[in-house]
């Protein structure tokens, strides 16, 4: 089935003498790969489409069934982002995340809407947008955050965050279960709710000001301890992660009350 479809090039192998193998995320199907033949030759035209994590759109014949590789007819760049080549923590975390999705086999066409959000926020505002995709993501492969209620009885009043459990806990059942890792601070406990109940119509830019970036490292290192829990992804990879994300954080004038 010849289908056309916008998308992101999440990774390329390099297949036979002429071919590669494209891994993508595609706006209407999701994550779909297909092989690529002779666009390695020196005049192929589909080459600049296929440009390691730019927005292309493509014709793919694509494969009925789930594992069987579809095949390329044509690619044309939309976008080329980059920042991302000029600035070895933005290729980190770009990497980090197309392999989540692809580690993950995460399907959904949703996120598409994720990736495409992350890649135009990534370099306003490193920290804010790497939590929000971090929880989303996680939610996705059903590990996320409880966070409808207090994680042990769903009362709607909360008043703290349990680290291990990783829930809204409510003042009665704090009472019940001695747990000391419970964070107590209600900066940290609205940077949560907006993270989760972020609103992928808003401008980044507009939250900028009012938030604490030693709050959002802290989530970010209970998101990672998550991702480090729940995916197999080798210790190389998640260390360059946090890396980069410490530097940025030594690199920011810190606003804390
Ligand atoms: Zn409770």
């Amino acid at each position: 089935m010849l289908v056309n479809t916008n998308a992101f090039i999440l990774k390329t192998i390099e297949y036979e003498d002429n071919d590669l193998i494209i891994y993508s995320l595609t706006q209407k199907y999701g994550l779909v790969s297909f092989i690529a033949k002779g666009v390695r030759k020196p005049n192929s035209k589909n080459i600049f489409g296929l440009w390691l994590y730019s927005n292309s759109n493509l014709d793919i014949f694509k494969s009925n069934r789930l594992n069987k590789l579809g095949k390329l007819k044509t690619a044309v760049i939309n976008k080329k982002y980059y920042y991302i080549e000029k600035n070895y923590k933005y290729y980190v975390l770009i990497y980090f995340l197309s392999e989540f999705i692809i580690k993950n086999n995460i399907r959904d066409s949703n996120t598409f809407i994720l990736y495409d959000w992350y890649l135009n926020n990534l370099n306003q505002n490193l920290l804010y947008s790497t939590s929000i995709i971090y929880l989303k993501l996680l939610f996705k492969i059903g590990n996320g955050f409880y966070l409808k209620g207090c994680y042990l009885c769903n009362h709607k009043v909360i008043v703290g965050f349990s680290i291990d459990n990783k829930g809204y806990v409510c003042k009665n059942c704090i009472k019940e279960n001695i747990d000391y890792k419970i964070i107590y601070n209600k900066e940290f406990l609205e940077t949560i709710n907006n993270i989760y109940n972020y609103n992928f119509d808003n401008n980044i830019n507009s939250l900028q000001q009012n938030f604490n970036y030693k709050i959002i490292l802290n989530i970010i290192k209970i998101l990672i301890n998550l991702i480090e829990e729940n995916t197999v992804f080798d210790f190389f990879i998640l260390n360059e992660v946090k890396g980069v994300l410490n530097l940025n954080w030594q690199n920011h004038k810190f606003n804390i009350k």
